[in-house]
């Protein structure tokens, strides 16, 4: 059975942790993030903190496949990055581990690509990974 990594990640430009302890998926503080629609209407996600775990609440409506604007809830900062989704070419959204290294997820929603780069867990996640 593939170990279960539960992700503890915090804003990596003002440092915060991004975790709300008071919404919990699957038993776990969520995510949480403001994001915007294409169409600028904004809304707040919250995450389920297991990787590779898609659950997810979101207060808006998000049509599938459309790019969603991700943006820190303390600083507001814009998390897209200057990254494209090799599945889809929409930017990555970077997200900070609290223990260091990053996860970058797909903007686009419904595309699910998502990678994880940590220092001590990198070599056990690529083995797992490979087909
Ligand atoms: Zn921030
Ligand atoms: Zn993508």
């Amino acid at each position: 059975m593939k170990k279960q990594i539960i992700l503890d990640v915090a804003c990596p430009v003002c440092q915060k942790s991004l975790m709300n302890e008071e919404v919990k998926i699957n038993g776990l503080p969520s995510v949480e993030l403001n994001i915007r629609s294409e169409e600028n209407k904004k809304g707040t996600v919250y995450l389920c903190a297991a990787y590779e775990c898609f659950e997810h609440q979101k207060d808006m409506a998000v049509e599938q496949g459309e790019i969603v604007g991700f943006c820190c809830p303390s600083c507001h900062s814009e998390l897209l990055t200057r990254e494209t989704c090799r599945i889809c070419d929409a930017p990555m959204v970077n997200l900070g581990l609290k223990s260091g290294g990053f996860v970058k997820i797909c903007s686009r929603f419904g595309c699910f690509n998502h990678y994880l780069s940590m220092s001590d867990l990198e070599a056990e996640y690529h083995r797992s990974h490979v087909q």
